[in-house]
């Protein structure tokens, strides 16, 4: 679990989400994904994403969204990791920068 996920303002609005999902499968409403807009059936895992990634634990920048990648929703953990491999690759680059040749 990564520092983000740890904190307490977002585990307490992932708690809140996550049982927002539950009663609208209750209801058997729809619960859409905010990175794709579709469906996360009930047999898809879903994480407590964050719509903005710098933007905070609030509740109104959570939403849940599909965990893995499925057609053509990238998923949660693949959009991550992308962004991870995106700023290891900004420090690389910047690193070399410093370099004359
Ligand atoms: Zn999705």
């Amino acid at each position: 679990m990564s520092a983000k996920h740890a904190d307490p303002e977002y585990r307490k609005n992932a708690r809140i989400i996550r049982g927002q999902v539950q009663q609208r499968r209750k209801r058997d409403d729809d619960v859409t994904c905010w990175r794709c807009g579709r469906a996360i059936h009930e047999e898809q895992t879903f994480d407590v994403g964050h719509i903005n990634p710098d933007g905070g634990h609030s509740l109104d920048n959570l939403a849940p969204e599909h965990r893995y990648k499925s057609g053509r929703c990238q998923g949660n953990r693949a959009a991550g990791g992308r962004l991870g491999a995106a700023r290891q690759q900004a420090r690389t680059a910047g690193t070399k920068g410093l370099l004359p040749w």
